[in-house]
C-alpha cells in the first residue's frame, strides 16, 4: 500500500501552511487577548475563499472534494498556528458534511453554497447541553410540533461559532416517550431567527478567542417543518 501523500493533497497542505504562517501567525496571540471578532471571522472568510470550509463537501454543492486526508492536513496546519480558528473551521466543514449526508436537496442548495463561500462567516452546531456532554441522549431542550411547525425550548452550553453563525443545527428532543437514543431531531436554525438567544461568551484557560458562548437559549424559537433535518 502506498502511503505517501498525492499532489492534491500536498497542495493543500502547503496552502494551509502558508496561509497559517502569513494570516495568523502574525494575529494569533493578539486574538487571544482581544473580544473583537472581527480579524477572526475576516479569516474565516478568507479560508472560505481558499475552499478551506467544505474540503470533504462534493464539487456539486460548491465544495472542494478532497476527503478527508487532504481536510485532516488543512485543519492540522491552521490548528498547528491558532487552535481557535482551527474550531470554527472544523464545525463549519462539519455542518457541511452533515447538510451534505443527511439534507433534504432544498436544504443542501440553501445553505451549503453560504457555508462554503463564506456568505456565512460559519456554522455552528448546539448538541451539548449542561446534563448532555459524553451522552448526548440526556438532552433535554424539547421541540413541540403545532401547526405552525416546531417551538424549541431549551438550552445549550459550548456551542462554537454560534455567536455569528449563519446557521446553527439546533438538536432537540421531539418524542418524550421514545426509547433513550431514539426521539431526537435536529433542526436548521437561522441565527437571526426570534428566540435564537445566544448567552455571553465565556473566558477559558486556552483558546480563549475560541468564540463560544457560555450558552444558546432557544426560547419560544419557533422553526417550520421545511428546516427539520435529522431524526432519530
Ligand atoms: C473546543 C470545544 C468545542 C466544542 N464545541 C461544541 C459545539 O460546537 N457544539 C456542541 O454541542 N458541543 C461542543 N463542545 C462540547 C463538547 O461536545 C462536550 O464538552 C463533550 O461532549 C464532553 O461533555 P462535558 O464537557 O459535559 O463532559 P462530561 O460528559 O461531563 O465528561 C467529563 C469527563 O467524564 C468522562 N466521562 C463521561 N461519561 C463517562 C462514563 N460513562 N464513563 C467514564 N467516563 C466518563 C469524560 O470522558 C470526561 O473526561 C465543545 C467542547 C470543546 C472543548
Amino acid at each position: 500500500m502506498d502511503f505517501r501523500l498525492k499532489d492534491e493533497q500536498l497542495m493543500i497542505q502547503k496552502t494551509a501552511r502558508d496561509f497559517a504562517k502569513k494570516e495568523l501567525e502574525p494575529v494569533a496571540k493578539m486574538l487571544d487577548k482581544t473580544k473583537d471578532f472581527s480579524i477572526i471571522i475576516d479569516n474565516l472568510k478568507k479560508l472560505a475563499q481558499l475552499g478551506f470550509m467544505g474540503l470533504a463537501v462534493p464539487e456539486c454543492y460548491g465544495g472542494s472534494q478532497a476527503g478527508s486526508i487532504a481536510y485532516s492536513l488543512a485543519l492540522t496546519e491552521i490548528g498547528r498556528v491558532c487552535a481557535s480558528t482551527a474550531v470554527t473551521m472544523s464545525v463549519t466543514n462539519m455542518v457541511a458534511e452533515l447538510l451534505v449526508e443527511f439534507g433534504t436537496e432544498l436544504q443542501k442548495q440553501k445553505y451549503i453554497p453560504k457555508l462554503l463561500n463564506g456568505e456565512y462567516a460559519a456554522g455552528s452546531f448546539a448538541l451539548t447541553e449542561a446534563s448532555a456532554g459524553s451522552d448526548p441522549t440526556n438532552i433535554k431542550t424539547m421541540a413541540v410540533e403545532n401547526e405552525d411547525g416546531y417551538l424549541i425550548n431549551g438550552s445549550k452550553l459550548f456551542i462554537t461559532s454560534a455567536e455569528y453563525a449563519g446557521i446553527i443545527i439546533v438538536w432537540a428532543v421531539t418524542d418524550k416517550q421514545a426509547e433513550r437514543g431514539k426521539g431526537m431531531s435536529a433542526f436548521i436554525v437561522e441565527r437571526d431567527t426570534p428566540g435564537c438567544i445566544i448567552g455571553k461568551n465565556e473566558e477559558k484557560m486556552g483558546q480563549r478567542r475560541w468564540p463560544c458562548p457560555g450558552r444558546m437559549v432557544p426560547r419560544h424559537l419557533l422553526v417550520d417543518i421545511s428546516r427539520l433535518f435529522g431524526v432519530l
